[in-house]
């Protein structure tokens, strides 16, 4: 029999009503062997997730202001759901321990865990699957780096021992003590992932609640068309140009074992999603696979006579960068111009420090600095092999009457980066879109 992992977001786990959906999506294939849940999210808007109340329960007790009410309305739903779906398990003991957690000073990582935990301890028991936590199993170092191959053999060494399991997302363990250490938010991404390539699972499924990736953000662009199947490397260039479908790095683990991800909608089991895998498996005849966006950034560009005759200066230009801990996200250059782009925000508090160290250290006949510029990617495994793809694109932004501030060819060849101002955002992606989506 083969194995599929699957991956429930808050959304799927928030109450009873969606869990019984899990269920019934779990129990249709058999495959579906290990479950990996997030914590309760919200169930409409303006609700609470619980990973955001047991952060501000540690806030408050590290205000000395009482915080019981609060863990009162966590624990409150996880015994919510429990009556509801009649699942016999006693949470008792669990909450308890929580609370003696917490009067004896634990930390916040402990805490935010524990949603996670609960989850997985109630699925478990409803699904009647083996509880599996993920404490001595992901790794982290002192430094709360994680550790990929210890993780992946503790991992694969307990999870053989079970046929089918619910293991909690989000959290692992600093190795040398184990104290709880959780991933950066929305993690559990990360964990599904870990135990997929633990497993060796043939496919990674992870359920949410929209039927996968779409070519474009549905705010700026009206009723994209969904993306059926994407490479890695290009779902890596969208979530870090902002799609947030999956967390950045729960492309990692699978990727190292050719395992697909596909991107499921627990609210429309029916729809295929999108599949995401690696480049040589990928079947997708579209020259564009999709479109994202990020603002605002800050462009400031160096000019000098004969730059590029001069060795050395763009290591002095990016050593400046270093000095003062700025990471940039592109260097644009020309024969006597060089640009660095940097997202804004971390660069507004040390714009004069960053032009003073370039005046002084590389002499340029002139400094400017462009604010508030978007950057649009323009993503497709397809794009390094068709012709006039850039003609295309500053086509149909010169139609729109848009003025291109930058325009950059990755040298990935799978994007073109496109800087226009932040006013022409919106009206660029559309431009962008409809010239390749008809
Ligand atoms: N519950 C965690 C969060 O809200 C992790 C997750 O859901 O993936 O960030």
């Amino acid at each position: 029999m083969g194995v599929k992992v699957v991956k429930f977001g808050g959304s799927s786990v928030a109450d009873g009503l969606q869990l019984a959906k899990v269920k019934e999506i779990i129990e249709s294939d058999p495959e579906r062997r290990y479950v990996v849940v997030s914590a309760p999210g919200k169930r409409f808007d303006g609700d609470s997730k619980i990973t955001d109340l047991l952060f501000m329960c540690k806030a408050h007790a590290e205000h000395n202001i009482p915080y019981e009410q609060l863990l009162q309305v966590v624990t409150d739903r996880y015994s919510a759901i429990k009556y509801n779906l009649n699942i016999d398990v006693d949470l008792e003991d669990a909450y308890k321990e929580i609370k003696a957690q917490m009067n004896s000073g634990c930390s916040e990582d402990y805490v935010a865990s524990r949603g996670e935990y609960l989850s997985a301890i109630l699925v478990a028991a409803y699904l009647g699957y083996d509880f599996v936590d993920t404490k001595r199993l992901i790794l982290f170092d002192g430094k709360g780096r994680l550790l990929a191959e210890e993780t992946n053999e503790a991992l694969s060494e307990e999870l053989s021992k079970h046929e089918r399991a619910v293991i909690p997302g989000f959290y692992g363990s600093i190795k040398e003590s184990d104290e709880i250490k959780v991933l950066s938010r929305g993690g559990s991404d990360v964990t599904g992932s870990l135990v997929a390539r633990a497993v060796n699972a043939d496919i990674y499924e992870n359920w949410t609640d929209v039927s996968g990736l779409l070519m474009a953000d549905p705010r700026v662009v009206d009723d994209p068309k969904p993306i059926e199947n994407i490479s890695y490397m290009e779902l890596r260039e969208l979530s870090y140009m902002g799609a947030s479908v999956l967390h950045e790095e729960a492309v990692f683990p699978v990727r190292l074992s050719n395992i697909p991800i596909n991107i499921r909608n627990t609210n429309a089991p029916e729809d295929p999603g999108t599949i995401i895998t690696t480049e040589k498996d990928y079947k997708n005849d579209k020259v564009l696979s999709g479109i994202a966006g990020k603002q605002p950034f800050t462009v400031i560009t160096v000019y000098k006579n004969m730059m590029n005759k001069e060795v050395g200066f763009v290591r002095r230009a990016l050593a400046v960068l270093e000095d003062l801990g700025i990471s940039f996200d592109h260097i644009p250059t020309g024969i006597d111009s060089l640009s660095v782009v940097i997202e804004s925000a971390a660069v507004e508090d040390h714009l004069d420090e960053v032009i003073d160290a370039f005046n002084h250290r590389l002499h340029p006949d002139e400094i400017t600095v462009v604010p508030d510029i978007a950057l649009i990617a323009v993503v497709g495994m397809g794009l390094s092999h068709s012709v006039g793809v850039s003609a295309k694109i500053t086509k149909a932004l010169a139609d729109a009457g848009i003025n291109i501030r930058m325009l950059n060819q990755g040298t990935s060849e799978i994007n073109v980066i496109i800087g226009v101002e932040s006013k022409d955002f919106k009206a660029a992606t559309r431009a962008i879109y409809s010239a390749f989506v008809d």
